[in-house]
């Protein structure tokens, strides 16, 4: 084991540890397979036995060395990449529910999130309760049934931006004897490690700021390691008993602390398979070498260019838990006292008409259905990514018909201001 870096130097140093002579850069491992002189050494491989590659949609190594430094930056003691951010999310449930069990989900997660719990797990027989991430510690007890497995919600809520009491969820999970689940996209672990504040699991849609350039979706799902299963092994039959689809290994038993990653990755990836491609994983580590330079600067913007939002004239509303007033501050300077991240939501007053003629007039600032990229970027969620939703679901995932989300990059913030300014003028 090497010294426990400060998080910027896990950025730049972790995962890729290269012996003598062999390249300093991870390389691009982009082979399905993996070579072995005997029989039975890949054996023993198939069997969990012993440690090594043959089939990428496993493991891979460059995959590997990226999983293990989104980890350290965690804080976490395993971890594993998908292909995206919703097959984290799913991983991350399914791991440990099957047909009849229950979750607890914050209702302000992500659209993706809301219809994959609310609607297709439904089909496959796990049901989802969602909660109002300010609701008190008993309104949350009350969400609770016998065949509850895990409670999720959002650090930073995308695109409400609602900061979650992550102490309040973790021990309204852990008195209920289920882990917490937190995304953690938006904060990401250099603005917020949600395992010191009691989260068991935590996933992430990499396609944003870890990669940070808009080039390529995954996602990611690191344990802490700190859940007992075995201390609750009737509700988690799948990591505290025989899986007779791989020889009658019981994963706790065998894996200890890493049990939950050693499942998701033998069992889910072998049979689901969204793997990242090798190239996607390079590319991938080469944005978390800048991750905590350029959170910073996303963070530095974003206050700027709220601050200028909240005194114009035309804009109704602006929430940016980097406000002073804002109803979230408070939360945002316990659990993310560096920097909350460069999203905000706000309204320009008027109607939808009002709204869609603002953003058409922009120049600079791109629609995109995406966010936290170093490109300054705006979507209408009502229009765009949520329009599946009904007003009343909209109402309660926290976003109004007017809500633009703006996800403002590493431009200068003064052309970032300039471009909102002339738009506003033309409304
Ligand atoms: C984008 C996003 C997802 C889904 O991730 P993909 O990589 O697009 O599949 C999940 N959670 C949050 C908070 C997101 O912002």
């Amino acid at each position: 084991m090497e010294r426990d870096y400060r998080i910027e130097t896990k950025c730049i140093q972790s995962g890729w540890h290269p012996k003598c002579g062999e390249p300093r850069v991870l390389p691009i491992f982009q082979s399905t397979t993996f070579k072995y002189d005997d029989s039975d050494q890949m054996g023993r491989l198939f069997d969990l036995e012993a440690e090594g590659y043959f089939y990428t949609r496993l493991q891979n190594p460059t995959n590997d060395a990226v999983a293990q430094k989104i980890t350290e930056l965690e804080g976490g003691v395993a971890g594993m990449l998908t292909s995206s951010g919703q097959a984290a999310n799913y991983y991350a449930i399914f791991n440990i529910c099957e047909t009849g069990d229950h979750i607890i989900a914050s209702n302000t997660i992500y659209g993706g999130t809301f219809n994959l719990f609310g609607t297709t797990m439904r089909k496959q027989g796990i049901t989802c309760t969602f909660v109002n991430p300010d609701a008190s510690y008993e309104e949350l007890c009350e969400a609770f049934r016998p065949n509850t497995k895990a409670v999720f919600a959002e650090t930073i809520a995308n695109p409400s931006i609602v900061v979650l009491d992550i102490e309040k969820f973790a021990k309204v999970a852990h008195d209920h004897g289920v882990p917490l689940i937190i995304d953690n996209t938006f904060a990401t672990p250099i603005n917020c490690r949600p395992f010191e504040w009691g989260a068991d699991i935590v996933t992430h849609s990499t396609t944003k700021y870890m990669d940070g350039h808009a080039m390529a979706v995954g996602g990611a799902i690191i344990d802490s390691g700190n859940f007992d299963w075995d201390a609750h092994a009737e509700k988690f039959p799948g990591l505290t008993s025989p899986d007779e689809s791989y020889h009658g290994i019981t994963y706790t038993a065998k894996f200890g602390k890493k049990a939950y990653i050693t499942k998701a990755t033998a069992q889910l990836m072998r049979d689901l398979g969204s793997i990242p491609s090798p190239m996607n994983a390079f590319l991938l580590n080469i944005g978390l070498e800048t991750l905590h330079l350029r959170m910073e600067r996303h963070c530095e913007n974003a206050q700027k260019v709220a601050e200028f939002l909240q005194g114009h004239e035309k804009v109704a509303w602006v929430n940016y838990a980097g406000l002073p007033d804002n109803r979230y501050h408070a939360l945002a300077e316990k659990y993310l006292p560096n920097g909350t991240c460069g999203v905000m939501a706000f309204g320009v007053k008027g109607d939808r008409e009002t709204t869609v003629r603002f953003m058409d007039a922009l120049q600079m600032v791109a629609i995109v259905t995406h966010v936290a990229d170093a490109r300054t970027c705006i979507l209408h969620p009502a229009s765009h990514t949520h329009r599946q939703m009904t007003e009343e679901q909209l109402k309660e995932a926290g976003i109004e018909p007017d809500l633009i989300r703006l996800s403002v990059g590493l431009e200068n913030a003064e052309d970032i201001i300039e471009d909102l300014k002339q738009a506003l003028a033309l409304i």
